[in-house]
């Protein structure tokens, strides 16, 4: 029997959200690792990379989009968020304005996506402690007000990146049952 690497039982496609800088590039570079496909990287900006995880007896792909740098310059499309049953909001820990701007970041999934997508709030570089600007106890119950999953995570150091993404398919795939 023969399985190739796009063999999967659900394809979930996960937008990768929050202001320049955070982290969110680097986060999918480490989720993606040792099973890195660079499926696609286009002119306007967007490119995206899959893994697939096993979630009970099941292989969950996860296409993960990413803005490529794209909201520095112009507000991301509809087309972004079109069919994204998961999104990951990130923050930088060390600058409160990122922290702050997740509220534009909302707005942008209430205009453009799937009310019932599911939301992963990723507070990243989490090695850098000694300059952090939001408390975790902050992040965590405005997460719970929000219905949001939490996670302080490290792209540098791996930390938590791949909890927080097989949390987000396993919640995905629980809530799509
Ligand atoms: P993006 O604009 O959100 O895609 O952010 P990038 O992934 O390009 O990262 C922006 C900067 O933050 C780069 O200089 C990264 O090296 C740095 N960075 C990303 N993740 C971490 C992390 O977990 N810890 C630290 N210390 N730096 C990080």
């Amino acid at each position: 029997v023969s399985s190739t690497i796009d063999d999967y039982d659900y394809l979930y496609k996960v937008a990768l959200i929050g202001d320049s800088g955070v982290g969110k590039t680097n986060l999918l570079s480490r989720y993606s690792k040792n099973e890195f496909i660079l499926d696609y990287k286009c002119t306007i900006g967007v490119e995206f990379a899959a893994r697939s995880i096993h979630v009970d007896d099941k292989v969950v792909k996860a296409q993960v989009w990413d803005t490529a740098g794209q909201e520095r310059y112009r507000p991301i499309t509809s087309a972004y968020y079109r069919g994204a049953v998961g999104a990951i909001v990130v923050y930088d820990i060390t600058r409160y304005a990122t922290y702050q701007n997740i509220e534009h970041w909302l707005k942008e999934l209430r205009d453009y996506a799937d009310p019932s997508i599911v939301v992963m709030l990723v507070g990243n570089k989490a090695d850098l402690g000694h300059l952090r600007a939001i408390t975790t106890d902050d992040a965590k119950a405005f997460a719970e007000r929000e219905n949001f999953f939490f996670m302080e995570a490290s792209a540098r150091d791996a930390l938590n990146v791949e909890n927080a993404f097989t949390q987000l398919l396993t919640q995905i795939y629980r809530k799509a049952l």
